[in-house]
């Protein structure tokens, strides 16, 4: 952990360093600085990678026969044979693994255009578990979701268990030849890796919940990187959906779940037809390395004679020095924690556009803070931002569908308005025993909810901090974002409610109301007018290191109004890379699905 804190510092100096003048970040998308610390990070990158925490034998007999790869395949039958033999040892290999898998669904009617809209929506977060077939273990409590659509979310519940979602990241845990007939299809470049293409069909008399479709595999290793398709038959309580399940090359010679897309646009439940989308994704595979840094950083703190105390400290602090690291230190434990969890994503270089921006409202509003205001990213979909201390955190999905840099602004303002006015922090968790729950209850045991008195406090005083800052003549585009978020909130409670801070829309009433008068109104056929993105377009995330970085992905020019699909769900197409094995001299960072 404090080597992630080293790291940490030397981006907030960069932070700082941007901010001297006021800087603009034009399109926030990219940003030169945060390029250049991303450059520095790939080497923290590859050294982690390497170095991976996994003690699994499993694992290791599994790197250890990519590095000695047995001959190239002469026949189709025989790259069937391989495919089927690298698929049950991924199997293994995730009995061993306790990635979190989170879904999130949206079931869509069509509007008064015909185009689908989102109408509801249903998330699960949890940890997988595949030691006795796909389960997973819950971060949210079973009671969420209801209200006056509680029939609707029954349907849901029964038909979408998170355990379905789950069972979709493996292809069957009884691939065998005598179950299948596979046909070759063609050779083709996922990405910058090329892959056999097969169908896959189920005999005749095969027992139910047999994969049916198309399987992507790569010709060095022989893993499966992608299958597209349903299962036969139907299960007890429901039926199966179709999906499009991708696994990326996040450890030398394994090819791990990452995303999964599905689909079903004419679902007759014979209680009416059903259209719904999901996006599943997976992250936290190398949650133990946290764990492994941290005792090897203390090997080196022993052998290193050189340390020194650095807070220049000669004397007992003062009693509100005293008060002030208490909370600090209440601060750290809780950030550790979410981190170690898996839900906060390790320090980096998004932190680093987060505090550049932070920087312009402190320097344009000439304040005076007792010490740094960090940010953070948590790595979950639902829209949130909340503080603890000066940390700043800022939910993925958030990111993902905030048009503008005035919008991310908009957002960073109110949490730094809580911090400039000193609302309390409850330093409880200083004591570190209150630290020792299970993963699951995280979010039962952590809560940063203000009062409402707060929450007006701030939206009053980020009011002021925006109008003296640079965004004062761009906040437009944040009132159109909260009109957009006020319109869908009703239809979306699940991505809208947030789990650790407090909401962005409460009923019809949303955080930073005076925006709304200064903003246009909504206009769903205007192309060029962007109130919210669709999710998945800004933060990529690498399901091992948890690191999250920009995306990269070129912008497209809308064609259609119905491509704004704001807060929507999108199908994924990552853009595949091989991680050089251990002997490699380059390292490219898949999960992120950047080279
Ligand atoms: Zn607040």
């Amino acid at each position: 952990m404090r080597g992630f804190r080293r790291l940490g510092m030397k981006l907030t100096k960069r932070g700082t360093k941007l901010g001297i003048s006021v800087t603009m970040l034009a399109a926030w998308a990219v940003v030169a600085a945060a390029q250049d610390v991303a450059a520095g990070q790939e080497v923290v990158h590859a050294a982690s990678r390497t170095e991976a925490g996994i003690t699994s034998a499993a694992i290791t007999e599994n790197a250890d026969a990519a590095a000695a790869a047995p001959a190239v395949p002469g026949s189709f039958d025989e790259v069937v044979d391989r495919m089927v033999e690298r698929e049950h040892l991924l199997l293994a290999q995730m009995r061993n693994l306790r990635p979190l898998v989170e879904t999130y669904v949206q079931d869509l009617k069509a509007d008064a255009d015909g185009n689908p809209v989102p109408v509801h929506d249903q998330y699960f977060l949890g940890r997988l578990d595949l030691s006795e077939g796909p389960e997973d273990v819950s971060f949210l409590s079973q009671s969420g979701g209801r209200g006056p659509l509680g029939k609707l979310s029954d349907l849901f519940s029964l038909r979408f268990q998170p355990k379905g979602f789950a069972q979709m990241v493996v292809l069957d845990t009884d691939l065998y030849k005598k179950n299948y007939t596979f046909t070759y299809v063609r050779r083709e470049f996922l990405g910058e890796v090329r892959c056999i293409v097969m169908d896959a069909q189920p005999i005749a008399d095969a027992p139910p919940g047999r994969f049916e479709g198309r399987i992507w595999v790569e010709d060095q290793g022989y893993n499966i990187v992608r299958f597209n398709g349903t299962y036969s038959g139907h299960p007890s309580n429901g039926f199966y959906l179709h999906f499009d399940s991708w696994r990326l090359n996040l450890h030398p010679g394994m090819w791990l779940p990452a995303y999964v897309y599905s689909e079903e646009s004419d679902l007759d439940s014979g209680s009416g037809h059903f259209h719904v989308k999901a996006q599943t994704r997976l992250w936290g595979y190398d949650l133990k390395a946290a764990v492994k840094s941290r005792n090897e950083e203390f090997t080196q703190i022993v052998v290193d004679s050189q340390i020194k105390d650095q807070s220049g400290a000669t004397a007992d602090p003062s009693p509100v020095a005293a008060e002030r690291m208490w909370e600090k230190q209440a601060e750290d434990n809780v950030v550790e924690r979410l981190q170690n969890v898996g839900l906060l994503a390790p320090a980096g270089d998004v932190d680093a556009v987060l505090e550049a921006v932070v920087n312009n409202l402190v320097i344009s509003n000439n304040l005076a803070l007792q010490s740094d205001v960090h940010c953070r990213v948590l790595i979950t979909a639902p829209l949130e931002s909340f503080t603890i201390g000066h940390t700043i955190v800022v939910s993925r999905g958030l990111l993902d569908v905030l048009p503008d840099e005035a919008a991310l602004a908009m957002v960073l303002a109110h949490e730094l308005s809580h911090i400039v006015l000193g609302h309390q922090f409850d330093a409880k968790l200083a004591f570190n025993d209150r630290m020792f729950f299970p993963d699951e209850q995280s979010f039962r045991r952590l809560d940063f909810k203000r009062r409402p008195a707060d929450e007006d406090a701030a939206d009053a005083k980020a009011l002021e901090l925006l109008k003296n800052s640079p965004y004062k003549e761009k906040l437009a585009t944040a009132g159109l974002f909260l009109r957009a978020l006020q319109q869908r909130a009703p239809d979306l409670p699940n991505l809208i409610r947030p789990h650790l801070g407090n909401s962005f829309a409460v009923g019809t009433n949303t955080r930073m109301e005076a925006l709304l008068s200064s903003a246009p109104q909504l206009d769903a056929q205007r192309i060029d007018q962007i109130a919210a993105l669709p999710l998945g377009g800004r933060i990529k995330l690498d399901p091992w290191s948890d690191q999250v970085e920009l995306a990269k992905a070129q912008p497209v020019t809308l064609a259609l109004s119905r491509e704004k699909m704001p807060f929507e769900i999108t199908p994924f197409f990552p853009f595949l890379t091989r991680l050089a094995n251990d002997r490699g001299e380059k390292l490219v960072s898949a999960g992120s699905g950047s080279k």
